[in-house]
């Protein structure tokens, strides 16, 4: 099916066009230099934004995808997680839309989009591999799910307790004078530091919250990273205190490698706990090079097949909506209707928004 994609949960207004699980276009506006003296995303800033940006970006995904809006199957739109106003605005295009051409309207999940997105590129034949599970690490979410089905069953098998991965290092970011966006700062100023200059902690990993295999801890597929901003926050007061120049590029990657070894040890556990061998990996911090590299090198070593997306396609993006759209369509859900509204705090295992 050809299916229209459209994201505006945050600060990036996207439309995407795909054809099953071939990717025609993906077209994104941001409005986060509008946000950046403010160090985050304003949310009326980011409303108005996506109100100003979202006709244009329709029109050249639709170039792009060389789609009239009569040849598309349906629409797909994210109804939450995000900021609510956000929402609104792509939800009122959406609905708009399907109104006035007819087409059916299906109301998705913004995080199960981020790890579905991985599904692009696959022949439609192969079907969803059986032991299917998906590592999320985004700005708001850093969470392992089992994939029973992407189209309508997810499971949630840990998560963060406090912080995401995203927000961790966006706000480290701040501490080291980075800026904001955070991650993508990070990301290259880790690449001119010592990864085990600071041994930072990798949170909830003492016995204690991990417990065995037999008897799991209260946390042993969870994360925690406020104690680790904490922590940094406090090597770089003793930095100063000392009157010594602060070793920011030995910091960031230290930072860095204490998210990433955290983040792809737990969820690899997980996998291997809960028979899953095929991995999708999704959400902005995704992007991060080391993440996608250890990612990759712990998979492997483990019998796990990781599916890693292109960069372009780890932050939000409208084809990564389209794609979730397809997988509704093609395994015959119901389309939304045009009653329902949006749900900023929308759980990762409502892959579609309840009817109202
Ligand atoms: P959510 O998807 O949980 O609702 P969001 O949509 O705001 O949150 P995403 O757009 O998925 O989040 O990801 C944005 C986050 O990704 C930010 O925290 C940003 O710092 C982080 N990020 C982006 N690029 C990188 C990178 N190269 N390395 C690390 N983090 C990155
Ligand atoms: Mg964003
Ligand atoms: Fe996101």
């Amino acid at each position: 099916p050809l299916i229209l994609g459209i994201e505006s949960s945050c600060d990036e207004t996207g439309v995407g066009v795909v054809r099953g699980t071939q990717l025609l276009t993906n077209t994104v506006s941001s409005s986060m230099d509008e946000h950046v003296r403010f160090g985050g995303v304003i949310p009326e800033i980011a409303s108005r934004a996506h109100l100003e940006a979202f006709v244009p970006t329709l029109q050249a995904a639709l170039a792009e995808a060389d789609v009239s809006l009569e040849d598309v199957d349906a629409i797909a739109v994210t109804a939450g997680p995000g900021l609510s106003g956000a929402l609104m605005v792509g939800v009122a295009a959406a609905k708009a839309l399907a109104v006035a051409t007819g087409k059916p309207l299906f109301a998705i999940n913004h995080l199960v989009a981020h790890v579905g997105v991985g599904l692009i590129g696959r022949a439609p034949a192969d079907g969803l591999p059986p032991a299917l599970g998906a590592l999320l690490v985004s700005g708001g979410h850093t969470e392992i799910l089992r994939v029973v089905d992407i189209a309508g069953d997810v499971e949630l098998l840990g998560s963060t307790i406090d912080d995401a991965a995203g927000e961790a290092y966006d706000k480290t970011a701040r501490i080291l004078g980075l800026g904001y966006p955070g991650g993508p700062a990070i990301d290259r100023v880790a690449a001119d530091g010592d990864p085990k200059a600071i041994r930072f902690p990798r949170g909830l990993s003492q016995p204690k919250y991990m417990g065995t295999a037999e008897e799991p801890g209260p946390h042993r597929y969870d994360w925690s990273f406020s104690g680790l901003k904490t922590a940094v926050a406090r090597s770089v007061e003793q930095y100063e205190a000392a009157g010594r120049e602060v070793p920011v590029a030995d910091i960031a990657a230290s930072f860095q490698e204490a998210v990433v070894d955290v983040v792809t040890s737990k969820a690899v556990l997980a996998c291997q706990e809960h028979g899953i061998t095929d991995l999708l990996l999704g959400g902005g911090v995704a992007a991060n090079r080391r993440l996608r590299e250890l990612a990759q090198e712990r998979c492997a070593a483990a019998g796990i097949t990781l599916t890693v997306p292109p960069i372009s396609l780890c932050t939000d993006n409208g084809a990564m909506v389209a794609a979730l759209g397809a997988q509704l369509v093609r395994s015959g859900r119901s389309p939304s209707g045009i009653a329902f509204g949006t749900n900023p705090s929308l759980p990762v295992t409502s892959v579609v928004l309840p009817e109202v």
